[in-house]
């Protein structure tokens, strides 16, 4: 058997994972060339690699671990569980103590009558689920013709050929037979890059307004729910005008259908309270959860329904399920993570003292002559790279070309921050301290400054046109 030592030179630890370890979302070839870096360790706000050296995570991991590494209570509740039952099925009449505290927690906690779970392993599970029950709820009412989910361009909804046929990364949908039918997108609320000269309140009000054109064109009578994050993550941590999401909230109302809210990202403390739609003010129909649930901690994810909905699916045999909706174990690690969140303060922290003092902080990095705008909402933001302010262009270089840059100096001086496009965004663990803020700052900062050398010396401080 060859089991590698976890000691072992990094070299020989990359070169075998470019031999049998295939990466998501990861150009596998280039990688090999490379090697990945191997992270071996990490506790609360800080990762550890096999250079030994100590890396600043303002993503969370993937935006999920929200209480921070190495929490040990976290294992304890696993190790507990694994002990007392590591598995059970819940398909066949029975249940265990674990999904019944969780579900009762999340039913606590989440707002309005959204008082019922249906779990899953991911939110690319979460929101295939959420496509079967919008319909089954439909054609359990007698309107089996309402089929089609409004969506938008560059939402992430996962990565499932459902979920990712929700989303609308036009990438992925170019890869193995994406969308499924009966899925529509319509543009989303990116002021900076596609707001032309309407201000952001008129822009907000125009891209919500083209829910209620896709509602008309399609036919009211077709149309099961609309799905958004309430601040789209993956796309770029597009902050959404504030006149946005209340005429969304209208459209969905006077046209009665339901209002998927996307919370994989927002929600458990993200954006400063529990959930995203709080925060931005909506009622959702039905919820996705997952990263923050465990915080990354177990796989487990899955969908918060109204007392409506439940009801109306209640009535009938909801053919649908996963091996490990409800695991146990997943479930315990998630109840003690959001016992921990809640009686540590964490939320109300976020909210009330690191959140304020990171937006000013982050908001601070506009001033740098790469950024043209610096948008955030509690702890998730992004910052949009110009060659000039003024006109909001972009750069004349294909898109992601100068974020990539800038990412690549954001890891060489350990301060994981990731880019999508040319946005540069964080969504650090919410137990991030106020000096640890001050170090990510100042890590950006430095960052971006090579960057900008960087261009200047390419010559790519070049605009570009939309
Ligand atoms: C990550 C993400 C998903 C998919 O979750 P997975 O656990 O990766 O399947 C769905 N929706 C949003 C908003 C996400 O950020």
């Amino acid at each position: 058997m060859t089991l590698i030592s976890p000691n072992a030179p990094t070299a020989e630890l990359q070169a075998l994972d470019a031999a049998h370890h295939m990466h998501p979302f990861t150009h596998s070839a280039d990688l090999a060339k490379k090697g990945a870096r191997v992270i071996t360790r990490a506790e609360g706000v800080w990762l550890n690699d096999s250079e030994g050296e100590r890396i600043l995570d303002g993503m969370a991991g993937l935006w999920c671990v929200n209480i921070g590494y190495g929490r040990k209570e976290l294992a304890a509740a696993a190790a507990r569980q694994m002990e007392e039952l590591p598995y059970y099925n819940t398909f066949f009449q029975t249940t265990h103590v674990p999904a019944i505290q969780l579900s009762a927690r999340l039913a606590e906690l989440a707002p309005g009558n959204l008082n019922h779970v249906f779990y899953a392993s991911s939110g690319s599970e979460a929101n295939d689920t959420n496509i079967r029950l919008a319909r089954t709820y439909w054609a359990e009412k007698g309107a089996p013709e309402r089929k089609v989910i409004i969506s938008r361009w560059n939402a992430y909804h996962g990565s499932s050929v459902g979920s990712g046929s929700l989303g609308g990364m036009k990438g992925m949908h170019a890869q193995g037979g994406m969308p499924i039918p009966d899925i529509h997108h319509i543009d989303q609320p990116d002021w900076w890059s596609e707001g032309g000269d309407m201000t952001p309140e008129e822009f907000g009000l125009e891209r919500a307004r083209q829910l209620e054109q896709a509602i008309e064109e399609i036919g009211p009578e077709k149309v099961a729910a609309f799905i958004a994050e309430p601040v789209q993550g993956a796309g770029g941590v597009i902050v959404p005008p504030e006149t946005y999401w209340p005429e969304i909230q209208r459209i969905v109302k006077k046209y009665g259908i339901l209002l998927i809210a996307d919370e994989v990202i927002c929600g458990f403390g993200r954006t400063g309270n529990w959930f995203g739609s709080q925060t931005m003010g909506i009622t959702p129909d039905i919820m996705t959860i997952a990263k923050g649930l465990s915080s990354g901690y177990q796989p487990i994810g899955g969908s918060i329904l109204s007392d409506e909905v439940a009801e109306v699916i209640a009535g009938t045999e909801f053919n649908h399920g996963y091996t490990y909706s409800g695991h146990p174990v997943a479930c315990a690690v998630a109840l003690e993570n959001l016992r921990i969140l809640d009686e540590e303060g964490v939320v109300k922290q976020v909210a009330e003292e690191t959140g304020p003092y990171l937006k000013e902080k982050f908001e601070g990095l506009a001033a740098h002559p790469l950024v043209g705008e610096a948008k955030i909402v509690g702890f998730m933001g992004s910052l949009a790279l110009t060659p000039d302010k003024a006109s909001r262009a972009p750069f004349a270089a294909d898109a992601g070309t100068v974020g990539y840059i800038c990412r690549e100096r954001c890891f060489a001086n350990n301060l994981v921050m990731r880019h999508v496009g040319d946005r540069m965004i964080i969504s650090p663990p919410l137990v991030m301290s106020k000096e640890e803020i001050d170090t990510l700052i100042d890590r950006a900062w430095t960052s971006l400054d090579e960057c900008h050398a960087r261009l200047k010396a390419e010559g790519l401080m070049v605009a570009g046109t939309r």
